[in-house]
C-alpha cells in the first residue's frame, strides 16, 4: 500500500506559509502503517495541477490533496481533477444546507461564490467538514483512492482524524477499521515518559503507541486496527491500563480535551463551585475557565488582585502575612484562596501569585509562584513552583499546573449534602 500526498496553494511554494498539512498527514499515515513515498507541492494552477495528478494516479494507491475546496476563484482542486477523470461537478445538499445555516446563523449574506463549496464530484464519497464549510471528498479512479481535504489545517485534521481514519482500511480493501484514543499527561516531560514506557513503546504493535510532546503537555495516541469494534476497546482498554500502571499519576485525560476543560467537567460533575484569586495570572484563569458554555453553574467569581493594597483591602490578606512573609509567599497564596472562597461563598477556590518575570520582585527570581487551593481539605493547600520560560510562558504555565492540582485534589473529593 503507497501513498503521495499532494499539497495545493500558491502560499506554499512563496514560502509564506509552512506546510503543515504534508507533516500531519505523514506522520499519521506511518502510525497506521501506511507508506507515504512522494509529497508534491504545487501551485493554484490547473494545468500543473493536472501533471501531478496524472502522475500521481500512475503510481499510488492513495493520494491525498490538501486546500483549494474553497469558494474563490483560485480554488480549483475539485474542478481539476473532476475535468482529468471526466466526472462532473453535482451540487450536494447536506453541504449546502450547512454552508447555508452558517451565514443565517451569522446574519451575514451568503455569496454566490459560496455555493460553489457545496458542488462535490459525482459519485464521490463525502466527508464532513465539521469546522467549516468545504466538504472533502474520496473519489475512486481505476482503483486509486483519491481524498480532497480542505487546506485550513483547523478544518483538514478533525475531517482526517474523524471522517477519513476510520475509513481508510476499508478504503483500502481491509477488513479492518482503525480507532485512536490519545492519552493526555501533564507534570511529565516527554523523554521521561518515553523512558518510563519505553519496553512497552516498543514491543507493541496494535494498538501502535505514539508520543508527541506539545506545549508542556504530553500525549500519547494510542491506534488500533481490527475489524470488530469491541475487540478495539479491548485491546485500547489493556493497553491502557499497563500504561497507566505506571505513569497513571500524570493523566489528565483524553483526545482533544484540555486541563482547563478537564477541570470543568470536573467541578460540573461535582457539582463544585469555585472563586479565584489571581494575581500575575491577571485573571487569565478564570477567562479561560469562563470559556466553556455552562460554566456558571460552578465558577461563581474572582478577583484580579494584582496590587498589593488589593490583595490586602480587596480580597482581606492580612496585613501581617504581607509584612512577614511578603506578597510572593505560600502563606499570602493561602489567605488569597481562603479569602476568595469566603467572600465568593464557593466550594473552593484557587489562587496565583508569584513573579512572571522578566525581572524579579521581593527579591524572587522569574518563575517562582505559588498556587492555593481552599476548600478540597480540611486546611488550605499551597503548592510552590519554579518555572522557567519568559512571562507568557510562565503565567501559562502556572494555569495549567492550578487546573493539574485541582484535578488531582478533587478525586479524592465529594460535595457534602
Ligand atoms: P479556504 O476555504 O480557506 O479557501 P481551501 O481549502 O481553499 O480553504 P486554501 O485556499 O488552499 O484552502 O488554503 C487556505 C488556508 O489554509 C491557507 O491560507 C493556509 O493558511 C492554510 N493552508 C493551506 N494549505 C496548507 C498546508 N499545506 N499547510 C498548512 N496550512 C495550509
Ligand atoms: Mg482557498
Amino acid at each position: 500500500m503507497n501513498a503521495e500526498l499532494i499539497s495545493v496553494g500558491s502560499e506554499l511554494l512563496l514560502g509564506q506559509i509552512v506546510n503543515t498539512n504534508a507533516a500531519f498527514l505523514s506522520q499519521e499515515l506511518a502510525i497506521v502503517g501506511i507508506d507515504v513515498f512522494y509529497q508534491t507541492t504545487v501551485g493554484d494552477n490547473d494545468s500543473r495541477l493536472t501533471v501531478s495528478l496524472k502522475q500521481a494516479i500512475s503510481r499510488s494507491d492513495l493520494i491525498i490533496i490538501t486546500g483549494g475546496l474553497g469558494p474563490t476563484k483560485d480554488d480549483l482542486t475539485k474542478e481539476t481533477l473532476a475535468s482529468l477523470v471526466g466526472k462532473k461537478l453535482v451540487h450536494h445538499e447536506k453541504s449546502l444546507h450547512n454552508i447555508k445555516s452558517y451565514f443565517q446563523k451569522r446574519n451575514r449574506p451568503m455569496s454566490d461564490n459560496n455555493r460553489k463549496q457545496a458542488l462535490v464530484i459525482e459519485g464521490s464519497n463525502v466527508l464532513d467538514n465539521d469546522y467549516g464549510m468545504a466538504p472533502g471528498m474520496i473519489v475512486s479512479v481505476n482503483g486509486t483512492k483519491i481524498v480532497l481535504l480542505p487546506g485550513p489545517p483547523q478544518e483538514m485534521k478533525p475531517m482526517f482524524l474523524n471522517h477519513l481514519l476510520p475509513e481508510l482500511s476499508n478504503l483500502l480493501g481491509e477488513q479492518t477499521s482503525i480507532t485512536s484514543r490519545v492519552l493526555r499527561f501533564f507534570d511529565i516531560g516527554e523523554s521521561q515518559l518515553e523512558t518510563d514506557l519505553l519496553d512497552i513503546i516498543e514491543s507493541q504493535t496494535n494498538p501502535t503507541i505514539a508520543p508527541l510532546a506539545n506545549e508542556g503537555e504530553v500525549t500519547l495516541r494510542l491506534t488500533v486496527k481490527h475489524a470488530s469494534k469491541a475487540e478495539q476497546k479491548r485491546l485500547l482498554d489493556e493497553t491502557e491500563e499497563r500504561i497507566t500502571n505506571r505513569v497513571g499519576q500524570y493523566l489528565y485525560g483524553y483526545d482533544d480535551t484540555s486541563l482547563m476543560e478537564q477541570l470543568f467537567l470536573q467541578l460540573q460533575e461535582k457539582r463544585c463551585t469555585i472563586a479565584t484569586a489571581e494575581s500575575f495570572t491577571g485573571g487569565k484563569f478564570s477567562s479561560m475557565l469562563t470559556s466553556f458554555s455552562g460554566v456558571s453553574s460552578v465558577f461563581r467569581g474572582g478577583t484580579v488582585s494584582y496590587a498589593t493594597d488589593v490583595k490586602e483591602n480587596v480580597l482581606g490578606v492580612s496585613k501581617e502575612v504581607i509584612m512577614n512573609y511578603g506578597v510572593i509567599s505560600m502563606q499570602c497564596a493561602l489567605e488569597m484562596a481562603s479569602c476568595a472562597k469566603k467572600q465568593y461563598d464557593t466550594d473552593i477556590a484557587i489562587s496565583f501569585t508569584g513573579v512572571a518575570g522578566p525581572g524579579k520582585q521581593e527579591g524572587k527570581e522569574p518563575g517562582t509562584i505559588y498556587i492555593g487551593i481552599a476548600g478540597l481539605s480540611k486546611d488550605p493547600l499551597c503548592y510552590g513552583l519554579n518555572l522557567d520560560g519568559r512571562r507568557e510562558a510562565v503565567r501559562d504555565r502556572a494555569i495549567k499546573y492550578g487546573c493539574f492540582y485541582l484535578l488531582n485534589e478533587m478525586k479524592r473529593w465529594n460535595k457534602a449534602e
